[in-house]
C-alpha cells in the first residue's frame, strides 16, 4: 500500500490552500486560535460555516446530491490537513457530521427538504438529547417518555450533558415510547423543531474550563408533532446506533492531532528549560514530544490506509478504535501543553478567551488556551461513549471473528 503523497493531489491541495488562506475573516482566525474544545467558539464558527457553504465545501462527507463536494477520501484527507495547518476553528460536529448524515440515510423526503439545506447553511444548530442522569453508557435504560396524543407526542423527563443546548434551535433525541419487551425495543428517535416548546427548560452546566458547554434539559408535558419521528415508533435504538457510527468514526484525526504537536513545538522553542537553553532543546522534553508524535504518525498511517481503500475502514471496530486512540492522544497532548505552559497557564482567562472580547491575555496565546484545553479534554474519553465501553466493543468485534 503506497502512503506517499500523490502528485495528482497537489493541484487540489493548492486550490484548498489558496481558499483557506484568503476566505476566513480575522474573527474566524481568532476563533481558531481560541479553540479549547471540540466545540469551537459558536458564533464565529457558524459564520465560517456559512462562508464554506458558499464555496460548496461545508460538508465534504455528504453525497453530492445533498450538497457534498464529491471529493475522494484522499481529497478529504488533504482538505483536513490544510485546514488544521491553518489553525482554523473546526466546524461544530452535531449537525454536519451527525444529524445531517442520519437524515440523509433515514429521514423522510420531507425531513430532508426541510432540514438539510438549513444544516448546510449553518442556519440551524441541533443539540443531541440522548443521555439522562441514569442512562449514559447504558443508554437503553432511558426513561424520558413520549406518549402519543393525536398527531403529537407528550414528553416528560429530562436529559443531561446536552452540549450547547442553550445555543441550539433544534434537538434530536431519544424517548421511551414503550416499556414492553427488551428495554432497547421501546425507544423512539425524534427531531424537535424547537428547543423553546412550552414546558421545556434548558439549564447550562459550567464545565471545569469555566465555560457552560453542556446543559440539562427538562420536559414537563411538552407537546411535539409526531412528524418529527425518524424511523418507526419503538425502533429508535436502530436509528441511534446508526448515528453513533458517524459520531465515533472520523477518518481524519491525524491532521487535528498534528495541530497540537505543532503548537507545543512552537511554544517550547520560546520557553526556557530549567537545565539551560530552550525547552525545545531539552532531551527529556524532546523524548516526550517525540513519543507523542510517533503515536500521531501511527494514527496517520492507519487513517491513510483507510482512506486509500483498505478494508479496515469498513470494520465494525474501526470507529471505536479511532475514537479511543484519538481521544487518549488528545489527552496526552493537552497534558503536555499544560506542563509546557506551567505557571503562566494557571489563571483561567475567560474574558481574554472570548472571541471579539478585546481583552489581551496574560502571557501569550499558548498560555491562554493550554489549561482550558487540558481541562476540557478530560471529557474526551467519556463523551460519545466512554473509552472503556469502546474497548468492550473492539474486543467483541475481534472475538466474534
Ligand atoms: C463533555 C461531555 C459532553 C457530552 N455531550 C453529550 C451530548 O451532547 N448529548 C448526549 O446525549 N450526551 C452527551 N454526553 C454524555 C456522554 O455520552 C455520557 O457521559 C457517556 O455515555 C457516559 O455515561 P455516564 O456519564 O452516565 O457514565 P456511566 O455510564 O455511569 O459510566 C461510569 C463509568 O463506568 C464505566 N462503564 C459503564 N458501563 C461499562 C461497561 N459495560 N464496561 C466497562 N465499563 C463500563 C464507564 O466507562 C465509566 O468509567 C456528554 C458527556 C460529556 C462528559
Amino acid at each position: 500500500m503506497n502512503l506517499e503523497p500523490k502528485p495528482e493531489l497537489e493541484a487540489f491541495r493548492q486550490e484548498v490552500a489558496e481558499f483557506l488562506d484568503t476566505a476566513p475573516t480575522d474573527v474566524i482566525r481568532e476563533a481558531g486560535r481560541k479553540t479549547t474544545s471540540v466545540f469551537a467558539p459558536f458564533d464565529a464558527t457558524m459564520a465560517w460555516q456559512k462562508i464554506l457553504n458558499g464555496k460548496g465545501w461545508a460538508a465534504p462527507e455528504w453525497p453530492v446530491e445533498h450538497g457534498g463536494t464529491g471529493w475522494s477520501a484522499e481529497e478529504r484527507f488533504v482538505f483536513a490537513e490544510e485546514y488544521c495547518k491553518r489553525n482554523l476553528p473546526p466546524l461544530l460536529p452535531n449537525c454536519l457530521k451527525m444529524i445531517g448524515p442520519l437524515i440523509i440515510d433515514l429521514g423522510t423526503e420531507e425531513q430532508k427538504a426541510r432540514y438539510l439545506p438549513r444544516i448546510l447553511a449553518g442556519d440551524d444548530y441541533w443539540t443531541q438529547g440522548y443521555s439522562e442522569p441514569e442512562a449514559g453508557s447504558d443508554l437503553a435504560s432511558l426513561t424520558c417518555s413520549a406518549v402519543a396524543d393525536g398527531d403529537d407526542y407528550i414528553i416528560n423527563g429530562s436529559k443531561t450533558w446536552t452540549t450547547l443546548a442553550h445555543r441550539a434551535n433544534r434537538m434530536f433525541m431519544l424517548v421511551r415510547t414503550s416499556s414492553e419487551g427488551r428495554k432497547q425495543q421501546g425507544i423512539t428517535f425524534l427531531l424537535l423543531d424547537r428547543v423553546d416548546y412550552p414546558g421545556m427548560e434548558i439549564r447550562p452546566i459550567v464545565g471545569l474550563d469555566g465555560f457552560p458547554e453542556q446543559c440539562e434539559v427538562f420536559f414537563d408535558d411538552v407537546r411535539v408533532p409526531q412528524s418529527g419521528r425518524v424511523g418507526a415508533e419503538n425502533e429508535g435504538w436502530t436509528v441511534a446506533k446508526h448515528l453513533l457510527k458517524y459520531e465515533r468514526g472520523s477518518s481524519s484525526q491525524a491532521p487535528w492531532l498534528y495541530r497540537f504537536v505543532r503548537m507545543i513545538r512552537e511554544a517550547a522553542a520560546t520557553r526556557t528549560s530549567p537545565f539551560g537553553g530552550t525547552l525545545a532543546q531539552d532531551p527529556v522534553f524532546q523524548r516526550e514530544l517525540g513519543e507523542l508524535e510517533a503515536d500521531v504518525a501511527s494514527v496517520e498511517a492507519v487513517e491513510k490506509l483507510a482512506v486509500s481503500g483498505h478494508p479496515l475502514a469498513h470494520d465494525l471496530a474501526f470507529p471505536s478504535f479511532n475514537k479511543t486512540v484519538g481521544t487518549e492522544l488528545i489527552q496526552r497532548l493537552t497534558s503536555l501543553m499544560a506542563r509546557v505552559s506551567g505557571l503562566e497557564g494557571l489563571s483561567l482567562q475567560l474574558q481574554a478567551l472570548t472571541v471579539g472580547g478585546g481583552t489581551a491575555p496574560l502571557g501569550d496565546g499558548f498560555d491562554l488556551i493550554a489549561m482550558p484545553y487540558y481541562l476540557n479534554s478530560r471529557a474526551a474519553s467519556i463523551y460519545a461513549g466512554t473509552n472503556e465501553v469502546q474497548r468492550d466493543l473492539i474486543a467483541r468485534s475481534l472475538m466474534s471473528r
